[in-house]
This record gives C-alpha cells, sequence and structure tokens, in this order.
C-alpha cells in the first residue's frame, strides 16, 4: 500500500491523497473537514483545564487524534482497518506522539471501556447513530463527547422517510433544513444519553458543507436530563411568509396561513457563548474559514429564532434582495439582535418579528 505524507496544521498524517473525498480509499483523508478539526481541537483546549484521556473511535488516518494530542494525557485511537492501523502508527512515528492503537469495532470498544474517556469523539461513515448507546456511556462525567454526521438527507429533509424511520422525528425540507436537521441531531443525542440517566448539553454545534457537527458536554444528572424536557419540542415554519418559531403552532401568528411543523428537536441554544467567544482566541486569524466560522457561532449563540433565508424573505415581501450586511446593520439599528448566520451565505438570524422584516427588505 502506497500513502502519501501529507500535513495538517503541523501534523503529519499517511493516507491516500485525493481530489474528491473517496469513501473507498484504504486510508480515508477528507480535507474538507480540516474546519471541522480546527473548531473541535479549540473546543477541547477550552473545555479542559488539564491533559485528559481522549478517545477517537473511528480515527482512519489518525489526524484527529494526533491533533487532540495537545490536550491528551492519554490518547486512544481506534479502526477496524489495517490499513489504517498501520497508517496511524506511522503517523504517530513521525509526530512522535504515544498512543495506544486499537484495532475494533467501535461500538464493542465504547461498550467495553465504560466511564474511561474525558473526550470520546466519533466521525464515521454517514450517520453515528449505531455508536451512540455505547458512547453514552465511555464519556466520563463532566466530560466532552464529538460527533460527526454526514446522512444528512433524513434529518435535513430530502428523505422524510428516512428521518422518521431513524430519528423518529418529522424534518422540514425548506430553506433553513440544515438547521432543523442540527436540532434533530441534537434530539436524538439527548435522548440517548438520557437513556443511561446522563444529560447531554451542546456546545457547539454547527453545519458546513456536507457534514453536521455536535460537542456537548455530559453530566450525570437526572434533574439536569428532566430539565432538558423543556428544550425537546417542535418547530413551526409558515411557507408563505417565511414565519417561524420554535414551538407547535397550527397556524401562522402573522398572517394566518396554515404552517408545517418539524420535530420533535431541539429548540435550546446550539452554542455556548462563552466557549466560542474563547475558542476565537485559540484559532489563527490565517485559518481564515475556521476564523470566520468560529466568530459566527459566537455572534448567533443567543439569538434562538431559526435563521432567515434573505432571499426568501425578499420574495415573501415582493421586493428585491437587499445586501446581507446593510440588511444586519439596519435590523441592529432598529435594536434588534441580528448577524449573518455560519448556516448559509444568505442567512440572518435575528429576533425581530417578520413584518419588520418585510418592511426592512422594502427599505434598505
Ligand atoms: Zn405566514
Amino acid at each position: 500500500m502506497s500513502l502519501d505524507e501529507i500535513e495538517e496544521r503541523g501534523a503529519i498524517l499517511y493516507a491516500e491523497k485525493q481530489d474528491e473525498p473517496n469513501t473507498h480509499a484504504e486510508v480515508f483523508y477528507n480535507p474538507e473537514m480540516r474546519t471541522n478539526r480546527d473548531l473541535s481541537v479549540a473546543a477541547a483546549k477550552v473545555y479542559f483545564d488539564e491533559d485528559v484521556a481522549v478517545l477517537d473511535a473511528t480515527a482512519a488516518s489518525g489526524v484527529r487524534g494526533f491533533r487532540y494530542s495537545g490536550v491528551a494525557e492519554e490518547l486512544v485511537l481506534n479502526d477496524t482497518s489495517d490499513s489504517s492501523v498501520d497508517a496511524i502508527r506511522r503517523g504517530l512515528d513521525a509526530n512522535n506522539l504515544d498512543a495506544e492503537v486499537v484495532q475494533r469495532d467501535a461500538r464493542r470498544l465504547l461498550a467495553d471501556r465504560q466511564f474511561e474517556f474525558d473526550l470520546v469523539d466519533v466521525d464515521p461513515y454517514g450517520s453515528f447513530l449505531p455508536f451512540l448507546d455505547p458512547a453514552a456511556t465511555a464519556v466520563r462525567r463532566e466530560g466532552l463527547i464529538g460527533l460527526t454526521a454526514t446522512d444528512l438527507a433524513g434529518p435535513a429533509g430530502s428523505y422524510p422517510k428516512v428521518g422518521r424511520r431513524r430519528y423518529g422525528s418529522a424534518p422540514l425540507k425548506n430553506e433553513f433544513m440544515h438547521e432543523s436537521g442540527l436540532r434533530i441531531y441534537i434530539k436524538e443525542v439527548y435522548r440517548a444519553f438520557a437513556r443511561h440517566n446522563r444529560s447531554f448539553k451542546p456546545l457547539l454545534c454547527f453545519h458546513q458543507g456536507h457534514y453536521s457537527r455536535l460537542m456537548g458536554s455530559v453530566y450525570d444528572s437526572k434533574q439536569g436530563a428532566n430539565r432538558n424536557l423543556d428544550n425537546i419540542g417542535y418547530l413551526s415554519f409558515c411557507p408563505e411568509c417565511r414565519w417561524r418559531r420554535l414551538e407547535r403552532a397550527e397556524e401562522c401568528r402573522n398572517c394566518g396561513s396554515s404552517v408545517r411543523n418539524a420535530g420533535p428537536l431541539w429548540t435550546g441554544r446550539i452554542s455556548d457563548s462563552r466557549l466560542t467567544s474563547d475558542m476565537a482566541g485559540r484559532i489563527p486569524e490565517s485559518w481564515n474559514e475556521s476564523k470566520e466560522l468560529v466568530d459566527r457561532l459566537e455572534a448567533e449563540a443567543d439569538i434562538p429564532t431559526p435563521f432567515y433565508d434573505l432571499h426568501e424573505l425578499a420574495s415573501a415581501a415582493d421586493t428585491q434582495c437587499p445586501p446581507i450586511d446593510d440588511f444586519v446593520g439596519e435590523l441592529r439599528e432598529t435594536g434588534y439582535p441580528a448577524t449573518r448566520s455560519h448556516f448559509s451565505h444568505t442567512g440572518v438570524k435575528t429576533t425581530a418579528p417578520i413584518d419588520q422584516l418585510h418592511d426592512l427588505c422594502r427599505e434598505v
């Protein structure tokens, strides 16, 4: 097997170099996930005061684990494939790192090593669902779990039956489907942890391109899990005027049209602004995409309403689409929290009422 030597943010890894991500590669490396890893590592550095025990349960080339080494007193890297295990060992040598390398089914490994890790990361091909229950018991109290999902078609609404069957939730295919999809993922993680009397609190959840990423803290608290039950609910959306709210409504509070619902899903905060604010200081300015992402996540962390797509808003207001930065600036001047959203280049997060948004589209 011939693998290429690849460098990512100073870490050396061995994988097949590809123009397009290829899941059939012997050792899979997806450069598009670099931003995901940048933010995950920054979150771990901010979250933990000391070096901790870290497991990457689906390690592939090992790059994520190599990059976590800065917070890892104990590092465990697991993958089922011979080629990956070879690549991980080569990478450990090249980076002068120590780790326990394991070659097992990730679910069995997670189930066997209960409460052994402060940070568990699961970045599988496709859905993280099969790993959720064993992962819920592998994390120590007040630890951190990171999950990546690439099975977007179900939760984001392209295949609503898949969403219902796998996640038990009705999705919504519209301009903010990746936010409702992300909220369905969070609900499912919350439920899996609650089954084990544990509480999952989202700290850093976002969507980018072909994946969604969830990171959150884990507590042993029935009370916490009970409290968070209030954050499981529904979302209502009016296709006529684009009104939306994180509650179950029969008709649009703005125009009276009948609404569409999604859920059950997570209706609480999806990121923690204190964490993202501290993370911003850990990400160099030159890491453009990651820097912009963490800044946007911080800005929108405390705005609960699902994001608006400016094109859809302008079209509902029957007018031309205004320049997005002007629109956000005007909204702020009127006193409403407002920011561009990480979910989309044309996305705006705000708590302003929908009729104000229509008016502003016509005025800006
Ligand atoms: Zn309406």
